[in-house]
């Protein structure tokens, strides 16, 4: 079988703001041909001030929680420089103690692993590594590059793939936070992953009951119970109380990929290779966005950096080029092998 490709569509019409093509859904123009996400874009001035205020949200959060459990927040780590960024902001800026955790998929990077390591050695923090069946992922990965597995509106800023890797992800780092007692759960989403009204929230058993039956239904019909235990009992969904805080620092600090890849890089982060411009850990990535663009008519990543350039924090062109970047045929290949397509 040959090597996936991407199709073109080099002749779709893209916003002349940000970057999101006219294959978005729900996306439309003005006259001018800027779209309907920009044009609702509030002033600058205006998101600085709500950065602040959920800024103070969290910082007295911290006053109420620190020190009263072993660790006081399990962050979601991929050895991607957001998150690793997150990390060292966490325990070098605000002293807390963290518990890293990250899921093996069985496409991280050799290098990825050696960043988490020397990073994690080099702050003093204590990390936790799971290691899924691979032959679990292995049907789950296949299903969602051979059929949609969610509905529509569910994958409009994720593949199929990562949407299933990620339910995953969250929900283990869910239970073992729920298991530890520990107060907050934080991520490394950008702001461009994350609406700044999310980026500091009480988990509510109602909304994560929801979440779990929609993540975990389409995961049961591939592979049954086996992916059980990475995802909440009943009890612990009955247990409202315990539900931890969700953090994403990057959506209410500074947000600057120079600053970011420089501070990382003094703790001993290196770039992996064979890796497509939107990721900086999963070699995955290229194949599932090839499949969901092929599918969908646009890339999984667009209304990620559509939200970056919008808000200032990243170029219109580097975007655009990271969107067309094509994507490492070596990688894709070796996704194909381990997949068995
Ligand atoms: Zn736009």
């Amino acid at each position: 079988m040959s090597t996936l490709q991407k199709r073109d569509r080099s002749a779709l019409k893209i916003c002349a703001n940000c970057v999101l093509p006219e294959s978005f859904p729900g996306v439309q123009f003005n006259d001018e041909g800027i779209c309907n996400f920009c044009l609702g874009l509030k002033n600058r001035n205006d998101l600085e001030r709500r950065k602040k205020k959920y800024r103070e949200k969290f910082e007295s959060l911290l006053q109420e929680h620190r020190g009263k459990s072993a660790h006081d927040a399990l962050l979601s780590c991929s050895g991607g420089k957001d998150s690793t960024y997150t990390l060292s902001l966490l325990k070098e800026d605000y002293g807390l103690n963290i518990l890293a955790f990250s899921v093996d998929n069985g496409f991280v990077p050799e290098q990825t692993y050696r960043n988490i390591r020397d990073v994690c050695e080099k702050l003093g923090v204590d990390h936790l590594w799971l290691k899924p069946d691979f032959r679990m992922l292995r049907k789950i990965f296949r299903e969602g590059a051979e059929r949609n597995i969610y509905p529509r509106t569910v994958l409009m800023r994720a593949s199929t793939i990562c949407t299933s890797c990620m339910a995953i992800v969250r929900f283990s780092a869910l239970r073992i936070a729920l298991e530890k007692r520990i107060p907050f759960l934080a991520f490394g989403w950008s702001p461009g992953q994350i609406p700044l009204s999310a980026s500091v929230l009480k988990n509510n058993p109602e909304i994560i009951k929801a979440m779990q039956v929609a993540g975990l239904a389409p995961l049961r019909a591939i592979v049954g119970d086996a992916v059980g235990p990475y995802f909440l009992e009943e009890e612990q969904l009955q247990d409202a109380g315990r539900l931890p805080y969700n953090i994403s620092p990057l959506a209410f600090l500074d947000y600057d990929e120079n600053t970011i890849k420089d501070r990382i890089k003094k703790l001993g982060w290196k770039d992996p290779a064979g890796l497509d411009a939107n990721s900086t850990n999963c070699l995955l990535n290229s194949f599932a966005n090839i499949i969901h663009e092929n599918s969908y008519g646009y890339n999984p990543y667009a209304f990620e950096l559509a939200a970056l350039v919008r808000e200032g924090y990243l170029r219109r062109s580097e975007a655009l080029e990271r969107l067309r970047q094509p994507a490492d045929q070596k990688t894709v290949r070796l996704v194909e092998k381990k997949l068995g397509l």
